[in-house]
Formats: structure tokens, C-alpha cells, sequence
């Protein structure tokens, strides 16, 4: 029987839409050619333009579409010149965490070894671990309600016993699925700043008492600041890291730059009951409209989505797509033929994106 799934669509600002359209296409090529599954996408308006437009961020229909869906795949939002009375910018991809509680951000950061990358690594070593960012307090919680006077400005931080629960609860059931697939060590980190802050160590204490649910995997911690040397000198010593939504959303840039660029780098944004997939990157105004933006973190964002529904389902043909997928893409990046211009190369949009079609074909 072959079941359906409806996914929203917010294809979003700048090179949204053109990097929307081809992973639109590689996902209905996939599931044409499976008998478990196919996929009915529903386009969702919102963002920077279309509140220029018609000054509405993200209209009540759109967020309806995104809560009936069993996914969304989101491409990036926000324009710099497009911005609400109070200076801010348009963000809708940070209001859907929020109203959605996608309390757990997923940033992988994998290089498989031969994959061309910024740092040298031990001969045979791969770098393959996953940044967990909380993506619906931290410091985060103050968005738009930060206090500015004359001579100050505060902004304040909250951690929650509950999210904090959830969040470390997802982590270590991460670790465990990582592990039996014989991809990580079990090993989760919590990376806090507990030396300093007595946020940070009631968000430990948290964390060790989850960890006691777990005897089976180890649970470590370690300073924001210290991770962020590691990440550099020994990145392939890592398995799951979990931490705070500021710390999180600088490490993750860190975590892409590992990868060698922004236009590698997946993510997804999960809560109890809804997640939304699209890549660590923005709307890249500078490039947008001319065909060259890299759609490859976009792709391996639609294999996580994958991966996620055939989890959530019980469908294992939706993960083994989300692998195909994943593994068509790792193989244009290893080859290198048609990469794009933040790759070093030349290729178009809709070149890199073929490429990985060709690859993908059975
Ligand atoms: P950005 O990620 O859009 O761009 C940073 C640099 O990386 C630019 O030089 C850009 O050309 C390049 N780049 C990014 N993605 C690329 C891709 N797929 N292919 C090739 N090059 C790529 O960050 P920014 O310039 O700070 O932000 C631009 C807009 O995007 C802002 O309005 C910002 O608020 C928004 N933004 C949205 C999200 C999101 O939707 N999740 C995330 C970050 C920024």
C-alpha cells in the first residue's frame, strides 16, 4: 500500500525558490519510483517578500498548511532591506520553532574521507557528528523583547526544566540510534558555559539527571568555548553535542565551515510533533536571481526529512531514499565536477542539481 505524505512548502526569499525547485524535483523523482510512499507538496507563502508584498510574515494559512502537514521543507527567509518598524528583521523560520515548539535543532556535520574539506585530517578519519542546538529558549527567548534605554541594553536568557527534559531526552535517543547503526560511539556532550553561569549549570544538572536513563551511552560535558577549539583541532572525535540555542546557532556556523561552506550544511528543527527541514544558510541576496546558488545543503535538508518520516512511520523505504539521497549528493562533492562557484567551482543551480540525479539513477 503506498502511503502519502503532505508536505508545506515555504520556498522563502532570495534563492529560496531556486533552490526549492530542483530538491522538489529529486524528491518526486524518488518517490515515483517507490511503491511505500509518495509526496503531495503544498506551497506556503511567508517571509520577507511576501510581507513587503502584503504586510503579512507568515499568513494564518500558511501556518495552517505547515500544522496539517507530516513535514516541512523550508528553504531560507529574511531579506536585510525588509525588516518590521522596530528594525528587525522578518523571520518567520525563527516564529515557526517557537509556535511549533521545535524545541530540538539537528545540525549533522559529516565529511566523509576523500571529501575535499578545510582542515587536513588523520589519514582515514571522517568527521561525522551531529550539533543539537535548543531552538526555542536560550537566549533566543528574548527576540523582540529585549529592553534598549539611552546608555543600556539587556536581553535575557531562559533555560526551562521541561524543554531542557525534551532536549536532552531527543539527544540521548540520537546517540543510541547512531550507535546501533554503527555510526557513533554514544557518546553526547553536553556543552554548556557552567563555570560561569548558574543557567548554564541548572541546564547540567539537567542533563545528568537525564543521562542517568541512559547507562548505556556516556555522557561527557564540556565549556562552549573549549568545544569551539576542538571542533578545529579533533572534530572527528566527536558524536553528539547538545547546548543552547545562542551557542548552538554560532557553533553550527562553525559546524558548516568543517564541511567547507554554508551550502553544505543540512538541518532540521523537531519537536513532539512537527519538524521543519532546510539548510543552516540564508536567502544569500548578493546571489540570488542568477542561477548559481549551491542547492546541495537543500538536498541532503530533503534526505533528514526522509530519514525523520521513515523513522517517525515505521517506513524503512523513506530512510533508504533519505540515504540514496544523501550518498548521490556526497558523491558530486567528492567527485567535483559539478560543484558550485562556493565549492570552487562553476556549475549552475540547476547543474549541481542534475549532477545529483545522475547519481542518484539506478
Ligand atoms: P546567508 O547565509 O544568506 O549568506 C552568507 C554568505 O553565504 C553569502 O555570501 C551568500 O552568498 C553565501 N551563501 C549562502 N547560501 C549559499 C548557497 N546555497 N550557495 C552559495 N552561496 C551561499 O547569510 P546572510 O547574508 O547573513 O543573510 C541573508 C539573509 O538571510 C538575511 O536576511 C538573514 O536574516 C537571512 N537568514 C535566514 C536564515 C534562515 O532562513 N534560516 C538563516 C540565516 C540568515
Amino acid at each position: 500500500m503506498t502511503r502519502t505524505f503532505e508536505i508545506a512548502v515555504f520556498e522563502g526569499d532570495g534563492i529560496g525558490p531556486e533552490i526549492t525547485a530542483p530538491t522538489l524535483r529529486l524528491l518526486g523523482a524518488l518517490a515515483a519510483r517507490s511503491e511505500a510512499y509518495s509526496l503531495r507538496f503544498t506551497p506556503a507563502p511567508a517571509g520577507a517578500a511576501h510581507y513587503a508584498r502584503t504586510g503579512e510574515s507568515l499568513p494564518a494559512a500558511s501556518l495552517a498548511t505547515a500544522r496539517r502537514a507530516d513535514a516541512i521543507l523550508l528553504s531560507a527567509m529574511g531579506l536585510p532591506d525588509v525588516r518590521y518598524p522596530d528594525g528587525t528583521e522578518i523571520s518567520p523560520q525563527i516564529e515557526l520553532r517557537k509556535i511549533l515548539d521545535l524545541f530540538a535543532g539537528v545540525r549533522p556535520v559529516r565529511l566523509r574521507a576523500g571529501q575535499p574539506g578545510p582542515l587536513r585530517l588523520p589519514e582515514g578519519a571522517e568527521i561525522d557528528f551531529v550539533l543539537i542546538r535548543e531552538s526555542t529558549e536560550g537566549l533566543f527567548y528574548s527576540q523582540g523583547a529585549g529592553v534598549v534605554e539611552q546608555d543600556e541594553a539587556r536581553e535575557t536568557l531562559r533555560i526551562t526544566r521541561a524543554t531542557s527534559e525534551k532536549l536532552f531526552r531527543f539527544a540521548f535517543a540520537l546517540a543510541a540510534r547512531r550507535k546501533a547503526a554503527g555510526r557513533g560511539k554514544g557518546v553526547v556532550t553536553c556543552v554548556d558555559k557552567a563555570n560561569v553561569f548558574r543557567a548554564f549549570a541548572f541546564f547540567r544538572s539537567i542533563f545528568d539527571a537525564e543521562a542517568r536513563a541512559f547507562p548505556d551511552l556516556e555522557a561527557r560535558h564540556a565549556y562552549v568555548d573549549a568545544t569551539a577549539l576542538w571542533m578545529v583541532q579533533k572534530p572527528w572525535e566527536f558524536d553528539v553535542l547538545v547546548t543552547e540555542n545562542m551557542f548552538g546557532d554560532i557553533l553550527s556556523d562553525l559546524g558548516a565551515g568543517l564541511m567547507g561552506g554554508l551550502g553544505l550544511a543540512p538541518s532540521a528543527d523537531i519537536g513532539l510533533a512537527h519538524a521543519v527541514f532546510q539548510p543552516c544558510h540564508g536567502s544569500a541576496p548578493d546571489i540570488a536571481g542568477q542561477g548559481i546558488a549551491n542547492p546541495l545543503a537543500m538536498i541532503l535538508s530533503a534526505a533528514m526529512m526522509l530519514d525523520w518520516l521513515g523513522e517517525t512511520h515505521t517506513l524503512p523505504a523513506l530512510c533508504v531514499d533519505g540515504d540514496r539521497l544523501r550518498l548521490a549528493v556526497e558523491t558530486v562533492v567528492t567527485n567535483g565536477t559539478a560543484l558550485t562557484r562556493d565549492l570552487g567551482g562553476r556549475a549552475s543551480t540547476e547543474a549541481a542539481a542534475e549532477a545529483v540525479a545522475r547519481a542518484l539513477a539506478p
